[in-house]
């Protein structure tokens, strides 16, 4: 059988990727919706074979506990009501998909996973890229050290938009706008997975913020034995890359993470690739549904989504205070 997913939150991410990425899952299917916005209900109900019955408004969702056709509730709002709808989603008994950044603080990130485990449902989060086959190829050479120990890296992820952000939340800091929270969640989550281990501490930050957000953040992180990473994120200058550096050689990726596909590369000469492009989400939406089915492991569980978040809170205080922050 298939889980019955409903999307809160319709906007762009929602409409133009996750979606679209559902008409080609095995696993899973779009069922219902959960909206504030009642002028998107009929061409979403038309378009997706919606029934009247699955359809949501935020005042009326925690209705959803007395229906038995939707299984999952994936909140893709603004970053600050993630707490919120995934706490509502998980009281209704639904399984909880999280969009990345998780949560604001690491309190909000895990009340969200108290919510899902007092509810007895399962949480992950949307970390696409633990679902792309060429990421995939580079964390195993990571895992296997495959160019020795690890000595350094480097961890991009940028994308040239307005400056500044005129978005009406990407330009609120209280709901989650910023680079930092929006990309550089992708570096912090990079170093993870490239590096295998997580960080000890924040050695220094700095944050370019030219109005209420930051457009830039650049940070040092360390990791155990002393290992020293460095990140880069912004909203107003591309860049795209997470290099490993080993004992005897490298491992890249560049871009690493475009929704037209990850291309990698080692100092062996190795290339992981072709770029796969657009099946990202959709190998996510399948790998967490056969999770829910199997009731195995999920690749992007709550707790590296609050653990993600505990580094940004770091780095921003980091980047106030001028100093080291232990994580
Ligand atoms: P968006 O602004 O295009 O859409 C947000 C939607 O949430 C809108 O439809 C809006 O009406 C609704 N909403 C619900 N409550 C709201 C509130 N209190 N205030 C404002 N809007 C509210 O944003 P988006 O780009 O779709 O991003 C949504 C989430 O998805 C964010 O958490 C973002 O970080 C994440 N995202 C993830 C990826 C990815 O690659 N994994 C890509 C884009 C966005």
């Amino acid at each position: 059988r298939k889980l019955n997913v409903a999307l809160l939150g319709l906007g762009s991410y929602a409409k133009g990727q996750i979606a679209p990425s559902l008409q080609f899952t095995r696993h899973c299917q779009l069922a219902g919706i959960i909206t504030g916005s009642p002028e998107k209900i009929p061409e979403w109900q038309a378009k997706h074979d919606i029934p009247d019955e699955n359809v949501y408004s935020y005042d009326n969702m925690d209705e959803l506990a007395d229906n038995p056709n939707i299984d999952v509730v994936y909140v893709i709002t603004p970053t600050a009501t993630h707490k919120e709808f995934a706490v509502r989603a998980a009281k209704a008994g639904k399984h909880v998909w999280c969009e990345k950044p998780m949560a604001m603080t690491v309190e909000d990130s895990q009340a969200i996973i108290d919510a899902c485990n007092e509810n007895n449902v399962r949480l992950s989060i949307g970390y696409r890229m633990l679902h792309e086959p060429n990421t995939q190829d580079f964390i195993a050479l990571s895992k296997e050290k495959a160019f020795g120990a690890f000595t350094a890296a480097t961890s991009l992820a940028g994308y040239a938009g307005s400056d500044p952000p005129t978005d009406y939340w990407r330009g609120q800091r209280a709901m989650g706008g910023g680079a930092l929270y929006d990309m550089g969640v992708y570096t912090v989550n990079g170093l993870r997975y490239g590096l295998q281990m997580a960080p000890v501490a924040v050695v220094k930050a700095m944050q370019h913020r030219p109005t209420e957000v930051d457009v830039t953040t650049e940070y040092t992180l360390e990791f155990p034995g002393g290992l020293l990473a460095e990140g880069k994120t912004s909203v107003v200058t591309n860049y795209n890359q997470l290099r490993i550096e080993g004992e005897n050689g490298w491992h890249e990726m560049q871009p690493m993470q475009p929704y037209g596909g990850v291309k990698g590369l080692t100092s062996a000469g190795t290339v992981l690739g072709p770029p796969i492009d657009g099946k990202q989400q959709t190998l996510q939406m399948d790998d967490d549904a056969l999770a829910i089915m199997n009731n195995t492991p999920v690749l992007a569980p709550g707790e590296m989504g609050r653990d993600d978040i505990a580094v940004i809170r770091a780095i921003i205080e980091s980047a106030e205070t001028g100093k080291r922050v232990v994580l």
